[in-house]
């Protein structure tokens, strides 16, 4: 039986930051766009929370900084650490030249469904959940199309761009046989929530002890917690039992120590593989990966959904005009990978000599903790943390919509 088939300029698998991003771009360039997204909701427990500096002035150029800021969040001036009995301000965002001075943790989903709301309001936006991307369609070497699976049952995507934005675990990068690079990473992280009192301290919180990270990021009435582990120990910590992992919490994070008991049993507790890797090339003809797609990235510094976003500005910057002349080639998608090379080398760079410097030592030093030297130094020279402040809240080469809105925003605002 002939499958169900359907026919747009640019087809997105995966609509996370990257995807949504990218979708919103196009339809509001005036290029008829779908992104399929696997999942019926944005509502998953895992998702970065971050809303950085860079992708915040980004929504004020596209107009929706003042929704985004009237959902619930919380604005972190600063990221502060305790490493054993040293407590400092490691990142300060207060000095950056930015419209906004501080990272806004907002529950991911909020974020995106406020994305979807507004590209719905295009009339060249399509959106599909439950839509599994499962296989890519090639012709002559070019990637023509998408195999999707959904509830109702299999239909085909053609379209004359496909892109990959649906993270680590990408099918599209996958299927198209791109070689990827993998760096090793030293640790895993179990994820869970605890509740949060009016009397608990504002900012995110990180302590580092021996063997131990916790990182707890406040979402309103309660903490959304980080636990890092060493990569592959996560059976050991269960067969420890959970008494011993509650106690530990309740260590590194005395404020928390009535509570630790909400975690009833390990059902509460998950656990997130962490990996670090990049494409050799981020595309081929008919196809082009952006986001963890092209290159997945470790949570350290909270900044993978601040580059997942830069990727999709600068697609849609650079593919936007001929993707609406129909005449997109395959030197215009090297272009994208030409431009975004060199800040996401440099992210990883710097995650992975955090990863190296500080975590492994943290979590495999023995004896007293004494921090590397360079945290030291952050205690003592404030302006690194000013430093700090733009690798995290901007990063390197930011990004800038400069696809002009064939339909204006406020126009789109009306029709909603
Ligand atoms: C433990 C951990 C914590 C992190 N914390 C942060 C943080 O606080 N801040 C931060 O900036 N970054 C954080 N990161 C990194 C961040 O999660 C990623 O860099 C970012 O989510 C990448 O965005 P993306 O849109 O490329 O991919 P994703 O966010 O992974 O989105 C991909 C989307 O594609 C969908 N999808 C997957 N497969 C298919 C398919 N076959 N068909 C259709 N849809 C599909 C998925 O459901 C998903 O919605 C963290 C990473 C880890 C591992």
């Amino acid at each position: 039986m002939e499958m169900d088939t359907v026919s747009v300029r640019c087809c997105i698998a995966g609509g996370g930051p990257a995807g949504m991003m990218l979708g919103l771009l196009l339809a509001r360039a005036g290029i008829e766009v779908l992104v399929l997204e696997k999942h019926a909701d944005f509502l998953r427990d895992f998702r970065g929370d971050t809303i950085h500096p860079s992708t915040l002035e980004v929504m004020h150029e596209l107009g929706l900084l003042e929704a985004l800021l009237k959902l619930p969040h919380q604005k972190a001036p600063r990221i502060n650490a305790q490493f054993g009995e040293l407590a400092l301000t490691v990142a300060d965002f207060t000095y950056l030249k930015a419209r906004c001075r501080f990272i806004a943790f907002m529950p991911q989903w909020d974020f995106l469904n406020l994305l979807a709301d507004r590209a719905a309001r295009y009339p060249t936006f399509q959106l599909r959940m439950n839509a599994e991307v499962t296989g890519l369609m090639e012709e002559a070497g070019r990637v023509v199309g998408l195999q999707v699976a959904t509830p109702d049952g299999p239909f085909a995507v053609r379209a004359g761009l496909i892109v990959g934005a649906d993270g680590r675990h990408s099918v599209v990068r996958a299927r198209a046989d791109l070689q990827v690079e993998e760096f090793g990473v030293p640790m895993d992280v179990l994820w869970f929530r605890l509740s949060r009192r009016s009397d608990d301290p504002e900012d995110p919180v990180g302590r580092f002890d021996i063997g131990r990270i916790f990182i707890m990021l406040s979402r309103g009435d309660y903490w959304q917690c980080g636990f890092v582990i060493p990569k592959g120990s996560d059976a050991q910590i269960r067969e420890q039992g959970l008494a011993s992992f509650r106690h530990s919490l309740a260590e590194l994070a005395p404020f928390v120590a009535d509570r630790v008991g909400e975690l009833g049993d390990w059902e509460a507790i998950k656990l997130l593989s962490v990996q670090v890797d990049r494409l050799r090339q981020w595309y081929r003809p008919g196809l082009l990966c952006i986001g963890d797609a092209a290159h997945a990235m470790s949570p350290v510094g909270g900044v993978g959904i601040n580059l997942a976003i830069q990727d999709a500005i600068a697609a849609s910057n650079l593919l936007a005009a001929s993707l609406r002349e129909d005449c997109l080639r395959v030197e215009d998608l090297q272009r994208v990978q030409q431009r975004r090379d060199l800040p996401t080398r440099m992210t990883q760079r710097l995650q992975l000599f955090l990863q190296n410097r500080v975590i492994t030592r943290v979590l495999h030093g023995g004896g007293s903790l004494v921090p590397p030297l360079f945290i030291r130094r952050l205690a003592r020279f404030p302006f690194l943390r000013g430093i700090l402040a733009r690798i995290i809240g901007i990063g390197f080469r930011p990004e800038h919509v400069n696809t002009a809105s064939v339909w204006t925003d406020q126009e789109a605002g009306r029709e909603g």
